[in-house]
């Protein structure tokens, strides 16, 4: 079996001076090529800051992620930026477009990183903006379109440089639930082409598209497998967050207030005030 992208006791951990945030803590899986998973948990359990790591955009505090076969801390900043761009498509929840740009314009922005642009740029451009249902709305600009046009506008985007790998944060969040079902369904045929999607969402209808689920609990791993008539079938290692003889709470929970999620730093100077205010 092919691994997309691999992470093995992944750590990451925010500095803020007298307290450390742990964002991660210790999460370790495997992505198949191939695979569609469902990215989930609580506001606050580490969903964005795993897909950061796993998009290359930040590095982990400890542990390893291997990515196409390569792990990623053996690679110097311009090298990690190569292979992101290679490898790797973005979708994001606010769409995250260039207002002054056209549909053709915001699909093309990722090919100005690359070296070499083909002459048949523009026409690729087209191609996928055809692919997501936009050929008529080529030379329209971001605010003439709907929150779904946008969607697909961006999904384009992210197909330019022909990535193995998508990664989407909560892509449909800011659409209707009709906008939500044809957007996952462009999401479920790239799959279908072997694209290989991680997904963050909270929403069971959207993880439900997906082929497998990962659900994150105050940084950690707590269920790993496929939900079918609503039971949970876990096709890994299950690591409870806290009591290992409660059932794992996927999506509910608010994050632990008082756990050992946040740590105070005690070399420096602590303002105790200051970290009352954090762990309330
Ligand atoms: P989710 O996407 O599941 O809501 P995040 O990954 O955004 O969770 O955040 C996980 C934890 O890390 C939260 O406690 C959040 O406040 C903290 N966090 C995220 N990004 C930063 C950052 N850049 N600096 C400090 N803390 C952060
Ligand atoms: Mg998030």
């Amino acid at each position: 079996m092919q691994l997309a992208a691999e992470i093995r006791d992944l750590h990451k951990y925010y500095d803020l001076g007298p307290v450390v945030v742990k964002a991660l803590r210790g999460v370790t899986t495997e992505f198949p090529q191939g695979d569609f998973v469902a990215i989930m948990g609580a506001s606050g359990s580490g969903k964005s800051t795993l897909l950061n790591v796993l998009g290359a955009l930040d590095r982990p505090t400890s542990g390893q992620y291997i990515l196409g076969g390569q792990d990623t801390s053996q690679l110097n900043d311009d090298q990690l930026s190569a292979i992101r761009n290679q490898m790797i498509g973005f979708i994001f929840q606010s769409y995250n477009l260039i207002p002054q740009f056209t549909v053709i314009e915001n699909i093309g922005v990722p090919l100005q990183y690359m070296r070499g642009v083909r002459a048949s740029e523009e026409d690729w451009c087209v191609e996928l903006a055809e692919r997501v249902g936009l050929a008529d709305r080529l030379d329209h600009r971001p605010t003439q379109l709907s929150g779904g046009q946008q969607q697909r506008v961006a999904i384009a985007r992210a197909l330019v440089n022909d990535p193995e790998i998508i990664l989407a944060d909560e892509p449909t969040g800011n659409l209707d639930s009709e906008t939500e079902a044809e957007i996952m369904q462009v999401l479920v045929d790239l799959n279908a082409e072997g694209r290989t999607i991680l997904m963050v969402t909270h929403e069971q209808e959207v993880a439900k598209l997906a082929k497998r689920q990962l659900h994150l609990k105050d940084g950690m791993k707590v269920f790993e497998g496929v939900v079918r008539d609503g039971q949970m079938i876990s096709d890994g290692e299950v690591v409870l967050a806290d009591d290992a003889d409660s059932p794992p709470s996927p999506i509910s929970a608010p994050p632990d207030a008082g756990s050992d999620l946040y740590e105070v730093d005690d070399s420096g100077s602590t303002d105790g005030a200051n970290f009352n205010e954090w762990n309330e």
